[in-house]
């Protein structure tokens, strides 16, 4: 695993880390505080060295155990639907690179992220913020369980194709909270919705743009 002090942040990064964020603003992307962490953040930590120079083009890439680290626009575009207000405690599901879960520690989320790739679990005792982002509980297991010991979450946040809406998810949602989940709307492409649910407990749905995740998966990995 790589380590802080052995990480360099140039102004070249710095540079590209700018012009992404001015390409997420010419896409739609329009919350500041969003835009401001993804510029804060650097992403190519998040990735092997391999991918140093192309870290901040808006594109998924590879990570270990075949998923990907999300592409820039759909973190932000994620995020921007969660209305993150400091203080939210945050369910994640699909921790990855642990890139997407930063951006929302850095908006001030409590958040609580589950993984069920072990081998990517396995990296997260070595977080390279640990120090500046405390707001983080990593766990190992099957997100369509969730957590229901620290339920309820103002918001969830599901980064991997979900085949249909986890019943414990919204279980574990707050009166008024958000969920944010790519459903599935065909074999290759997942409808982004964002579920608010009301006080008399139903659901008001609202639709947005189409994208393609990695499968969300049953159960989790033994290595
Ligand atoms: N937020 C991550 C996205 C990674 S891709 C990032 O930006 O890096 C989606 C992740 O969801 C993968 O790591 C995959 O292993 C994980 N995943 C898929 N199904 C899951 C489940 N049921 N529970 C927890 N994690 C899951």
């Amino acid at each position: 695993m790589r380590k802080l002090e052995d990480l360099v942040d140039t102004y070249l990064h710095k540079g590209l880390r700018k012009k992404l964020v001015d390409t997420l603003k010419e896409k739609g992307i329009t919350d500041e505080n969003v835009l401001n962490a993804i510029h804060a953040i650097p992403r190519h930590y998040f990735l092997d060295s391999a991918f140093d120079k192309i870290a901040y083009e808006d594109r998924a890439f590879p990570i270990a155990s075949e998923q990907t680290i999300s592409q820039p626009y759909t973190v932000a575009y994620q995020t921007q639907l969660l209305q993150i207000k400091k203080g939210d405690k945050v369910l994640e599901i699909g921790t990855g690179s642990m890139y997407q879960t930063t951006v929302l520690a850095a908006l001030g989320a409590k958040v609580y992220t589950i993984e069920r790739q072990k081998q990517l679990f396995d990296q997260t005792p070595t977080y390279l913020f640990k120090n500046q982002y405390p707001n983080i509980e990593f766990h190992f297991g099957d997100g369509f369980e969730g957590l229901p010991l620290l339920a309820p979450f103002d918001k969830i946040i599901i980064t991997a194709a979900a085949p249909k809406i986890p019943e414990k998810l919204w279980a574990q949602l707050k009166v008024s909270g958000k969920m944010v989940i790519p459903l599935d709307e065909s074999e290759t492409a997942q409808r982004m919705l964002r579920l608010t649910k009301k006080k008399d407990g139903t659901v008001k749905r609202e639709a947005f743009d189409t994208f393609s995740f990695v499968p969300m998966l049953e159960g989790k990995t033994q290595k």
